[in-house]
């Protein structure tokens, strides 16, 4: 029988703010793939949205924000 040792550091997980934050949209209607593509700023994704829906009459969309993380060990 072969043992192993884990020994546990503890690290800690938080939001990077140096980082880019993107936001993006994806239309939900069936048969619909267009999307707003990831953008650095909130407005620029809904106004796609808008101006989608005008062109459509599509109105339910999928969004999705990503940020970064960082892990550090704890001292
Ligand atoms: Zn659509």
């Amino acid at each position: 029988m072969s043992r192993s040792v884990m020994r546990f550091v503890p690290h800690t997980i938080r939001h990077e703010p140096e980082a880019a934050v993107t936001f993006e949209a994806f239309c939900t209607a069936p048969g619909c793939d267009e999307t707003s593509g990831s953008q650095e700023a909130q407005d620029t994704a809904q106004d796609w949205c808008l101006r989608h829906t005008g062109r459509t009459g599509h109105d339910l969309f999928r969004r999705v924000v990503t940020d970064h993380a960082r892990v550090t060990r704890d001292e």
